[in-house]
């Protein structure tokens, strides 16, 4: 604040050199949000709207109509309905189309296959999220749309920190889009970040965050007849604020510590509720290490309680544990448009997931007072499937 910049300027360029430099890549541009940079990276990728095309016709005006609308519709985007919600609107932002792929029914994450099912000729570009920071087999899915001519981006808002293939997630698909709300590891109160490694797109969403205009505000700012800004398109205002990139710069610091420790943490769980039958806690994939952002556990039918009623017996027992990840088609925003294809893993996930409490400062005695609180739920006298609750 001393300094006298609190809009977005020299801090911001900062912020995003050294984030670029911690994922390992060229280019990265700081926003307001990760739905911004994802809403960014489609329109910068060149996913297309659909037209409205207006025809005149004398013969429909003798009819008593006006006009004859032919519509052509827009880009399809494919994404998993798996995740939060930000991630099957942001096609909508940008006048696409979102189509949903089932998931990985043990990684929660799309695959080559499931997004090979719902392929189509409209489809432009596919999200692919990194779901509760666990890396999706970014590789396979690459090489599956850069057949086709799709462009492939990241959704990995709760990822960072997260690994693949020994390297920072983001690096596989053609630009990669990051969250830095509280909710995530790295925050800044709210934020965002778009990173790639084609200059063209950083440059095209450098002018896009701030309307469009040919100079960046805080250029302006710095010269003293300042040059006349031009405006070859339209814009938004997706800005990160220079006191939100401080917070960013010293939380980047922190990040390798935070991951550890969450790691560290992950590990005692396991060790604590090894042998419980019917609770599958995630862990990494093959291809890569989790951040653990979200813990996560599937109650399957082994288990006594259902997966609401474990909620129910840790919530009595004062532990907190959340629901598990949202499924997006099974909303009322989505409701009534037709699948492509089903989404078994989705819904079952969706409906037997449970996220368990986890933050870098839980502690190992805290990690112990909820597998405790899990190990006696797990005792419970089991009901029968159809009279479970
Ligand atoms: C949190 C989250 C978002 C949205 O991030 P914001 O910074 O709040 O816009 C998008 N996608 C996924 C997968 C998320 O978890």
């Amino acid at each position: 604040m001393e300094s006298g910049w609190l809009a977005e300027g020299p801090r911001v360029a900062e912020f995003e050199r050294e984030f670029a430099a911690a994922q390992g890549v060229t280019q990265a541009v700081a926003v307001s949000s990760c739905t911004t940079a994802l809403h960014l990276a489609l329109l910068v990728a060149g996913v297309k709207p659909g037209d409205e095309v207006v025809v005149p016709s004398f013969w429909l005006q003798a009819q008593g109509h006006r006009f004859h609308q032919a519509v052509k519709p827009g880009d399809e985007v494919v994404v998993p309905s798996f995740s939060f919600l930000a991630t099957a609107s942001v096609p909508r932002c940008v006048g696409a189309e979102p189509v949903f792929a089932d998931v990985d029914p043990l990684t929660g994450n799309l695959t080559a296959e499931t997004v090979a099912a719902v392929l189509g000729p409209r489809v432009s570009a596919v999200v692919v999220v990194d779901q509760g920071g666990l890396p999706a087999d970014v590789g396979p899915l690459a090489e599956l749309c850069h057949a086709r001519g799709v462009v492939l981006i990241e959704d990995a808002a709760c990822a960072v920190g997260s690994r693949y293939r020994g390297c920072p997630v983001g690096i596989g698909a053609d630009a990669a889009a990051w969250s830095f709300h509280p909710r995530k590891l790295l925050t800044t109160a709210e934020g965002g970040m778009l990173t790639t490694d084609r200059k063209d797109w950083a440059e095209h969403a450098r002018r896009l965050r701030q309307h469009a205009a040919s100079f960046p505000a805080a250029e302006r700012h710095e010269a003293v007849r300042a040059p006349a800004e031009e405006y070859a398109e339209l814009g938004d205002n997706f800005r990160m604020t220079d006191l939100q990139a401080a917070i960013g710069i010293v939380q980047l610091r922190r990040l390798p510590a935070m991951v550890e420790r969450r790691r560290a943490l992950v590990a005692s769980y396991r060790a604590a509720l090894d042998g419980v039958p019917g609770l599958r806690l995630i862990e990494d994939p093959p291809e890569g290490e989790s951040n653990f952002q979200s813990f996560w556990a599937e109650v399957d039918a082994d288990f006594p309680l259902t997966r609401d009623g474990l909620l129910d017996a840790l919530a009595a027992e004062g532990v907190s544990a959340r629901a598990g990840i949202m499924a997006a088609h099974l909303e009322p925003a989505f409701a009534g448009k037709p699948l492509r294809a089903p989404l078994p893993a989705t819904e079952r996930l969706t409906a037997r997931t449970l996220i368990l409490p986890l933050h870098h400062e839980l502690g190992e005695e805290g990690v112990g007072r909820v597998a405790d609180a899990l190990r006696r739920a797990a005792r419970t006298p089991k009901v029968p499937e159809g009279e479970r609750r």
